[in-house]
């Protein structure tokens, strides 16, 4: 037996490869196809400018350092602040059903080229960028049991094709390693383009417009997800609806805050 042994340990070639190996050499080489070789191939380019981008992040150097973030800003509704406080005077006057809202950047460029090119022209290489600056600032917030996306009524969605608040939610729970949640909240009826009316009128809009699921148990902290906050009104009644089904907090976090 240790003769045989022996013989064999002396037999193997010094570099045999054990399929282990194999597999992760395997593995390493489509990496090295679908990312090193794609990016020699299709450089990276900035999705703001056109300009070289960085291999990181799809943006150039120059857009990356212009990003508008939003560092000082309401923690009620993430209007920008030029100074921080506990709350705005007008979550101080009425506070606010969203616990905290947290906006990653402000709504100014590069942001107003990206988001539409997002939302309206089909761009999800621009979605995956916004998600990316998203979880860089949402990392360092209260860790909520689930993400819900704000969905879309099914009318909107068979003509976009996709759900931009889904799109960006996707990414960001693989990011953070959260639940997400995207049958829980329901959108009830097709609402009216609310970038075509006043706050009141937003309002007006929106009642009554979302529906929870019977998701059975529900989470207890959910943060709602969405790609921009105007006047809140969206958010605002998808927490309401939430909240009355007994959410006991509600968060948002947005891409950008329309200041
Ligand atoms: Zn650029
Ligand atoms: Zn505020």
């Amino acid at each position: 037996m240790g003769r045989s042994g022996s013989l064999e340990s002396m037999s193997a070639p010094v570099n045999q490869t054990c399929p282990v190996e194999v597999d992760k050499a395997r593995a390493r080489f489509w990496f090295w196809l679908r990312n090193d070789a794609a990016r020699l191939l299709w450089p990276s380019r900035c999705l703001a400018c056109g300009e070289c981008g960085d291999d990181a992040l799809d943006l150039c150097p120059a857009c990356a350092r212009a990003l508008p973030w939003n560092r000082c800003a309401c923690p009620r509704c993430a209007i920008p602040l030029p100074a921080p406080a506990l709350a705005c005077g007008t979550c101080l006057q009425r506070p606010p059903r969203l616990a905290m809202v947290h906006a990653t950047c402000v709504y100014a460029p590069p942001l107003d080229r990206l988001l539409p090119r997002f939302k309206f022209h089909h761009d999800l290489a621009a979605g995956r960028l916004l998600a990316q600056l998203m979880a860089e600032t949402c990392v360092a917030l209260p860790r909520p049991d689930a993400l819900v996306p704000i969905p879309l009524h099914r009318a909107r969605l068979r003509q976009r094709g996709y759900d931009q608040a889904l799109e960006l939610a996707k990414p960001l729970a693989r990011a953070l390693q959260l639940p997400l949640l995207e049958d829980l909240l329901l959108r009830m009826r097709p609402t009216a383009a609310q970038s075509e009316l006043d706050a009141v009128a937003r309002r007006r809009n929106l009642r009554n417009a979302f529906a929870v699921r019977g998701h059975q148990p529900l989470p207890a902290h959910v943060v709602l997800i969405d790609d921009v906050m105007t006047t809140g009104a969206t958010l605002h009644a998808a927490a309401q609806a939430l909240r009355r089904a007994g959410v006991a907090r509600v968060d948002a976090w947005v891409c950008a805050r329309v200041p």
